[in-house]
């Protein structure tokens, strides 16, 4: 029986070592996790943004005229990191509905957004010091650089950024699926002005944009 008890221990183990540990080696991460999860080894992230936090976010932005979400947005890619710089490549996909601003037919609009971003410690100095001999960052390197507290990584307000600069200005029948407005000759008056004219409605999607870029 030396043998059966063997396998049997090594199969109590697997068991409690799951209940241990929160995170096996291989597993996806989920879109919070620590720095101490990574390493220089691409591992995959998975999550979701969920519709009690997106939504609002959507919606929020410009009421009735505003987005809506028809689901959970769905987070993967990988993270790897060097030092304690966290590269991330991934994508945010998400359906959402809105109203066409032409002629306000409801309609639904996929979204799919690739992020690739560089998140460095919050507390890491201005001036560069590295021991690597870096040059210190261009204003444009700063701006491209997303921080984190601690060793705490929090990809989903990432995410959610994201998303949200993706969705267009003026949403209207043409963004959904291709196909044109119904009422034809409402499209022809509105003409080509709209490229550049915004509903002032929209107004707080622009400033949100305008402030994340
Ligand atoms: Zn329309």
């Amino acid at each position: 029986m030396g043998s059966a008890s063997v396998a049997s221990r090594g199969f109590r183990f697997r068991l409690s070592a799951v209940g241990v540990l929160s995170v096996s080696p291989n597993s996806p991460l989920s879109l919070k996790f620590r720095l101490d999860d990574t390493s220089d080894d691409p591992r995959d992230v998975e999550g979701r943004l969920e519709v009690d936090t997106l939504g609002p976010a959507l919606l929020g932005l410009v009421g009735d005229l505003g987005y809506r979400t028809r689901g959970p947005a769905t987070v993967s890619g990988t993270v790897y990191r060097l030092k304690r710089d966290l590269f991330v490549d991934a994508h945010v996909e998400a359906e959402v509905e809105f109203g066409c601003v032409r002629c306000l037919e409801p309609r639904q609009l996929s979204v799919r957004v690739r992020v690739q971003r560089v998140l460095v410690p919050a507390d890491r100095p201005k001036v560069a010091s590295e021991d690597d001999g870096d040059e210190p960052a261009t204003e444009d390197e700063k701006d491209a650089l997303d921080h984190y507290e601690g060793d705490k990584i929090d990809l989903g307000a990432l995410m959610q950024e994201a998303l949200i600069l993706e969705l267009p200005m003026n949403p209207n029948c043409a963004d959904s699926q291709g196909s044109p407005c119904a009422n034809a000759e409402e499209v022809l008056s509105a003409g080509r002005a709209d490229e550049d004219t915004v509903d002032p409605r929209w107004a707080p999607l622009l400033a949100l944009k305008a402030k994340l870029n």
